[in-house]
C-alpha cells in the first residue's frame, strides 16, 4: 500500500453549478463528518445536515452527507460524501474545511479510483472502461466503455490466466514428480491440448481488424482541396446540422479545425485542412506539416473542388499525399452550370464516390451525410462487441500468444521446463494486461488521464 491520507476533492462538474459533490476517502472519512455535520449519518443514507466550518463553527451551507464504510464504498475505504450548494464560495469553503483536518489533503488525478484499483475492486482494464465512459461522446463509445467497465475484456482475459495456470499445474506437476509411481504419464498432453484451445480462443479476439480500437479513436474525415473550394463552408454546414455536432473546437495548431460529430450515433472527426498551403514562414511550416500528417492517415479524404471554376478538371486531381479513400465534393453547385456537370461525371471515375452540392445553400448536402452515416456503419462494423479497445489490450494478447504458440511448438514430446516456462509468461502477460502482475510504469500512464475528482 502506498500512502495512506485521506484525500477530498470536488468530483462533480466545474462551479457554479445547482449541486456540487465532494468527497472524502481515506481512515479519516468518518472524522470529516463528525467534524464538518457534527455526527456520521447510518450507512449509504442520505441525511439533511448543516455543514459548519470545525474552526469558527460558522454554518458553509446545509447539505446531503452521506457515510460509505469500507468495504462496502467504491474505493474499498472509507467514504464520506458532501452534496453542497455548487457556488464557487461553497466549495471552496467545504474545501478549505477538509484540508485543515490532520491527515487529510487535496486528492491527485485519478487518485479515488487508483485507491479502488489498488483495493482490488476494479481491474486495469475496468480503470480503461471508466475513463472511457467520461470521455464517451457518442452511444456507442458508451456503450463499449460501459461494458469494458463491467468487466467484458477484464474478466475474459482472468478467466484464460487461470487456464493457464491450471496447464502449468500440470506439466510443473510432471516436472517435479517424474518418478513417482502414482503420477500419471501424461500430464503434458491435457495441458497442451488446454493452451491449444485458449490459444484459438485468443487469436479470435485479436483477429478483430482493430474495430474497438477504432471505435474508441472515431472515424477521421479530412475535408481537404484547393484554396476557396468551401471546404470551411462545408464543415461549417455539417457541423451545424443540430443533432450532430458534439464539441467543435480549433485544433492545436491554427491549421486545423476539428469538429467531432456524432453521426448515427458513430464518433466522427471532422478535420478541416483549409490552412494547408505552401508558406515561407518557419512555424507556419510546422503546422502545414502536422495538418498534412493528419489528413495523410486520415479514414476517409473528402476532396472538395469549386464546381463553378473552369480550372475544374484540373483541380479535380487526387492529391498525392492521400492514401486513404476518398470522395469528389463538387461545390458550389448553386452556381455551376449544365458544362462544368459533364466535365464532373469525366471526373467521377477516378473517386469512389462524387457529390455534387452546395455547402452555401445545403443543397445535396444531405446526401453527403447519408453516405457517411453508411460509411461510418460499415467502419465500425461489429465494433461494439469487440473485445480489444487499446494498444495496450492488443500487446498483452499478441505476448500471450507467442508464448502460447512457443510451448506448443514444444510438443508432447518436447522440454517440459520450456513448455513451463512458457505457459509461466503466457500468465505474465494476461496478468499485466488485468494489472495483477507488474504494472507500475503503465500505471501512472492511465492514471494520469484522469479528471481530480475521479
Ligand atoms: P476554403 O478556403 O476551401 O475553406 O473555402 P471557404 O469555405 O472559405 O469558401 C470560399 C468562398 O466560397 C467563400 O466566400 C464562401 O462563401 C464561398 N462558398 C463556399 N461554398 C459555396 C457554395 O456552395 N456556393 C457559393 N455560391 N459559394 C460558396
Amino acid at each position: 500500500m502506498s500512502d495512506r491520507s485521506t484525500i477530498f476533492a470536488l468530483s462533480s462538474g466545474r462551479p457554479p453549478a445547482a449541486i456540487a459533490i465532494v468527497r472524502v476517502c481515506g481512515p479519516q472519512a468518518r472524522v470529516t463528518l463528525e467534524e464538518l455535520i457534527g455526527r456520521v449519518p447510518p450507512p449509504r443514507q442520505a441525511a439533511l445536515a448543516k455543514v459548519r466550518d470545525p474552526k469558527s463553527g460558522e454554518v458553509i451551507d446545509e447539505a446531503l452527507a452521506l457515510w460509505f464504510p469500507a468495504p462496502h464504498s467504491e474505493t474499498g475505504e472509507d467514504m464520506a460524501e458532501f452534496q453542497v450548494h455548487g457556488g464557487h464560495a461553497v466549495v471552496a469553503a467545504v474545501l478549505e474545511a477538509l484540508g485543515g483536518i490532520a491527515g487529510c489533503r487535496l486528492a491527485e488525478p485519478g487518485e479515488f479510483t487508483r485507491r479502488a484499483f489498488e483495493n482490488g475492486r476494479l481491474d486495469l482494464t475496468e480503470v480503461e472502461g471508466l475513463a472511457d465512459l467520461i470521455a464517451a461522446e457518442t452511444p456507442v463509445q458508451r456503450l463499449q466503455a460501459y461494458r469494458q467497465l463491467k468487466g467484458l475484456i477484464g474478466d475474459r482475459a482472468e478467466a484464460w490466466r487461470r487456464q493457464i495456470v491450471e496447464a502449468l499445474a500440470l506439466v510443473e506437476a510432471r516436472i517435479d514428480f517424474a518418478d513417482e509411481a502414482d503420477v500419471p504419464e501424461d500430464l503434458v498432453g491435457p495441458a497442451l491440448f488446454a493452451a491449444q484451445q485458449l490459444r484459438s480462443m485468443i487469436a479470435a479476439a485479436l483477429a478483430d481488424q482493430g474495430r474497438g480500437e477504432r471505435l474508441r479513436d472515431g472515424m477521421v474525415v479530412a475535408i481537404a482541396g484547393p484554396p476557396n473550394a468551401g471546404k470551411s463552408t462545408l464543415l461549417n454546414r455539417l457541423a451545424r446540422r443540430e443533432a450532430a455536432i458534439v464539441s467543435p473546437y480549433p485544433g492545436t495548431t491554427r491549421d486545423v479545425i476539428e469538429v467531432h460529430l456524432n453521426l448515427d450515433s458513430y464518433p466522427v472527426t471532422l478535420l478541416d485542412t483549409a490552412g494547408i498551403r505552401e508558406s515561407d514562414d518557419p512555424v507556419e511550416q510546422e503546422g502545414v506539416r502536422r495538418a498534412t500528417e493528419r489528413a495523410a492517415v486520415a479514414d476517409l479524404v473528402l476532396w472538395v473542388i469549386d464546381g463553378s471554376a473552369t480550372g475544374i478538371v484540373a483541380s479535380g486531381e487526387r492529391k498525392k499525399a492521400f492514401e486513404s479513400e476518398s470522395w469528389l465534393i463538387v461545390n458550389k453547385a448553386d452556381l455551376a452550370s449544365d458544362k462544368v456537370w459533364k466535365s464532373c461525371e469525366s471526373l467521377s471515375s477516378s473517386w469512389s464516390k462524387t457529390f455534387a452540392l452546395s455547402a452555401l445553400t445545403s443543397e445535396g448536402v444531405d446526401a453527403l451525410v447519408g453516405a457517411l452515416a453508411v460509411h461510418a456503419g460499415n467502419y465500425f462494423a461489429g465494433a461494439e462487441s469487440a473485445l480489444v479497445t487499446r494498444a495496450r489490450h492488443r500487446q498483452a494478447l499478441t505476448q500471450t500468444l507467442a508464448a502460447l504458440d512457443r510451448a506448443l511448438a514444444q510438443g508432447v514430446g518436447g522440454s517440459e521446463e520450456l513448455i513451463a516456462e512458457e505457459l509461466r509468461s503466457a500468465a505474465t502477460a494476461l496478468g499485466r494486461l488485468t494489472g495483477r502482475v507488474d504494472v507500475e510504469d503503465v500505471l501512472d500512464v492511465i492514471f494520469r488521464d484522469f479528471c481530480i475528482g475521479k
